[in-house]
């Protein structure tokens, strides 16, 4: 039914727009509305709730002709306003290291608390740097949040500047990809720090946000991370391959507040490309009935 409308929509998409501000301007609405309210503020209020409405039929308009051209079976659905309160984020059960919250250490967590149908979108490492993933992300306004390594971006950094720039958050997966438990302190400090320090550098700011490679940390990645501001360590609750979901929970299904993974990754790497990534998690989220939520906006 959606497809149908897409098709429609995106045929008559001119005739559409025109239609709509030929509903707006003659004028015997605002000139019947302007003279018994006096004020010209009456008639400006009138033209911007139609301004409004018709932006926001421009918005949808635009969605359901971009999934349509993405190739998604459905039109995403539009994230709720996040909650006014944050939600308090905890270590989840069994992933707390010694002295976690005695010692303020970032929380481990896989899923945000909530009870809005919402999951959020995580992508890691960098390897693949494909514009048209830029473009389909864009123009389905879907939210995500990029964790980089240094060792994969160093070839393109302005990638993930333009990335950046179209509103996405840039965070911390460690200079080389370690297995850091297996490091000293010192030496997680500097696959932890360091990359601090290059995405101060090349992106302006140190984030919060830091995922350790693999997911594997012991209570040192912590302190290290901790020592050069992160505040939070997320790790997550599905992946998304191109070819398929894996599920960290028994009964293999999305929750409320859920963080997925995925990769920058490319026909190289995997049987597909970042879009074909995007269309199975999406197409599944939908489905579902969930939406895609920032994760920043809950922190
Ligand atoms: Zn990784």
């Amino acid at each position: 039914m959606l497809a149908l409308t897409a098709i429609g929509s995106g045929c008559v998409q001119g005739g559409g727009a025109e239609r709509g501000g030929g509903a707006g301007s003659p004028g015997p609405e605002s000139g019947a509305a302007a003279p018994p309210a006096g004020p010209a503020d009456a008639a400006d209020a009138a033209d911007a709730r139609r301004e409004q409405a018709s932006r926001l039929r421009a918005e949808r308009t635009a969605r359901i002709a971009a999934a349509w051209r993405w190739g998604l079976k459905k039109v995403p659905l539009t994230a709720p306003a996040p909650p006014a309160q944050k939600p308090r984020i905890t270590t989840r059960d069994g992933f707390e290291v010694d002295d976690h919250e005695e010692l303020g250490l970032p929380p481990v967590f896989t899923r945000i608390p909530t009870r809005q149908k919402v999951v959020f979108l995580t992508i890691d490492d960098g390897a693949e740097k494909d514009p048209a993933f830029l473009r389909m992300m864009s123009e389905l306004k879907v939210p995500y949040t990029a964790f980089l390594s240094d060792y994969v971006i160093d070839d393109d950094y302005a990638y993930f500047r333009e990335m950046q720039k179209r509103g996405v958050t840039l965070n911390n997966h460690t200079l080389n990809h370690p297995y850091l438990p297996g490091l000293s302190y010192r030496k997680q400090r500097h696959e932890i720090c360091g990359m601090q320090e290059v995405l101060r550098e090349k992106y302006g700011k140190r984030p919060a946000l830091f995922r350790p490679p693999f997911g594997n940390y012991n209570r040192d990645t912590l302190i290290a991370a901790k020592s050069c501001g992160v505040t939070y360590a997320p790790l997550w609750a599905e992946e998304v391959f191109v070819d398929r979901w894996e599920y960290r929970e028994w009964d293999r299904d999305l929750h409320p507040g859920d963080i997925v993974l995925s990769h920058f990754r490319g026909k190289g790497h995997w049987k597909g490309t970042m879009p074909d990534m995007i269309r199975r998690f999406l197409n599944k989220v939908t489905e579902k009935g969930y939406a895609v939520a920032r994760l920043e906006d809950y922190l």
